[in-house]
């Protein structure tokens, strides 16, 4: 419906996030779809209000749907290749409502051990207190997930690359095996590190893909925002119920600046990628790296699976080095004069932070060292290297003067 006229299916993925969702002839012709804040819809007739049609995407309350979260679903699912989109206020928010949506007691579901915490967080809590069966499976299980399916499994969550370590999941011989045991459970993937863009789950058998477009899609660290995209209309229709029924949604300026981001999201996303990767490639080389967790490199697991699977890597990896003592990590990443510590990522600037991955796994106990997580910003690659370089010039002082 808002199409430009002029959009053909044969355009390249770049042109047509320029056009999707747009509708400069509903708006003044302003390029960007204005911020739609709004609560109270006015009905001008009792007829109107009586034959109000849902379907036709008319507007009947601000929270239900608006031109502003039908423009954000539009172009999400433009992205990602779906039949339609909902959109949340924020990635985790789309997360539980997806999980809630398709489970009832006494279903099981099982979770990729290297999810995001806060979806551990809500399973163990208020879906293990809905009567719902969690379990946790090694993100490297491929097929070998046949031998994990019971009768009552409704939900099979994948987060790929996982949360922190980076594993690559073999996502098509899992949605393969899992279609071929029981065709009607629902195979969900957290995919925010591709954006949407360098990998489609859709494409691979997966019924739900979901992301935090906090990240990469708004792009600039100040948005908070989620979305999550069905293959199938019936598993839509069922989502949006759900995110009504929830009250989820999400407010007008933070679509806003999801649309803004997603017009750069290949341009900028392509100099993530660079970046990331000369990082990587110079980590790679240092003697404190003992191992490297980028998808695009070797070494990681499921790197073949990345090759095979997806089109780039985005600027988010780690790396590990040998456990160090507390104040000596203190002395590297205290000091940087580019990388900011601090959680989320995806936005322009460069992050660092250490994490603990051995304080969430269940299914695969940790076994990696300390891990250095580093998101790539888009400073001068020259000029982040060198802030690496003092910082191991820093833990190396450090740990000569204990
Ligand atoms: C950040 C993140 C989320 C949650 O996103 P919010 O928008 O902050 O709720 C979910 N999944 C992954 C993999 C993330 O990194």
């Amino acid at each position: 419906m808002n199409r430009h006229p002029d959009d053909s299916p044969a355009d390249a993925e770049a042109t047509r996030l320029i056009h999707a969702g747009r509708a400069p002839d509903r708006f003044g012709g302003a390029v960007n779809i204005p911020p739609f804040r709004a609560s109270t819809i006015l009905f001008p007739t009792l007829a109107e209000l009586d034959n109000y049609d849902p379907k036709m995407r008319a507007v009947r309350y601000g929270r239900t749907g608006n031109p502003s979260s039908h423009a954000f679903e539009e172009a999400m699912a433009e992205l990602e290749q779906g039949h339609g989109a909902v959109s949340f206020g924020s990635g985790v928010q789309a997360i539980t409502t997806s999980l809630l949506a398709f489970t009832r007691q006494g279903d099981h579901v099982l979770i990729a051990d290297t999810a995001y915490a806060p979806t551990r967080s809500f399973a163990n809590g208020i879906l293990a207190r809905a009567g719902i069966v969690v379990e946790y499976f090694d993100p490297c299980i491929g097929d070998g997930i046949r031998n994990l399916l019971r009768p009552r499994t409704r939900v099979v969550f994948l987060e790929s690359p996982g949360s922190l370590s980076f594993e690559v999941q073999d996502v098509p011989a899992i949605t393969r095996t899992v279609a071929a045991a029981d065709p009607e459970i629902i195979v969900m993937i957290d995919n925010t590190w591709a954006a949407g863009l360098l990998f489609r789950p859709l494409l691979h058998g997966v019924h739900v893909s979901i992301q935090s477009a906090t990240k990469y899609v708004a792009g600039h660290s100040d948005a908070s925002l989620g979305a999550a995209i069905c293959a199938r209309p019936d598993h839509w229709l069922r989502l949006k119920k759900a995110a009504v029924e929830l009250g989820a949604c999400a407010g007008p300026d933070d679509l806003f600046l999801g649309l803004r981001g997603l017009r750069s999201l290949p341009t900028r996303m392509r100099q993530h990628q660079e970046t990331g990767l000369v990082l990587g490639r110079w980590l790679a080389q240092r003697p404190e790296v003992t191992r490297m967790r980028h998808p695009a490199l070797p070494g990681c697991p499921g790197h073949e699976y990345w090759k095979r699977d997806f089109t780039g890597a985005c600027g988010l990896f780690a790396f590990e080095i040998a456990p160090v003592p507390r104040p000596a990590l203190a002395a590297m990443v205290d000091g940087m004069r580019h990388f900011g510590m601090g959680y989320s990522w995806g936005g322009f600037e460069s992050l660092i932070l250490p994490s603990t991955p051995n304080s969430i796994r269940t299914a695969v106990p940790w076994d990696g060292g300390e891990l250095i997580r580093l998101h790539a910003g888009l400073e001068d690659p020259e000029d982040l290297i060198r802030d690496l370089e003092a910082g191991f010039d820093r833990l190396a002082v450090a740990l000569a003067n204990p």
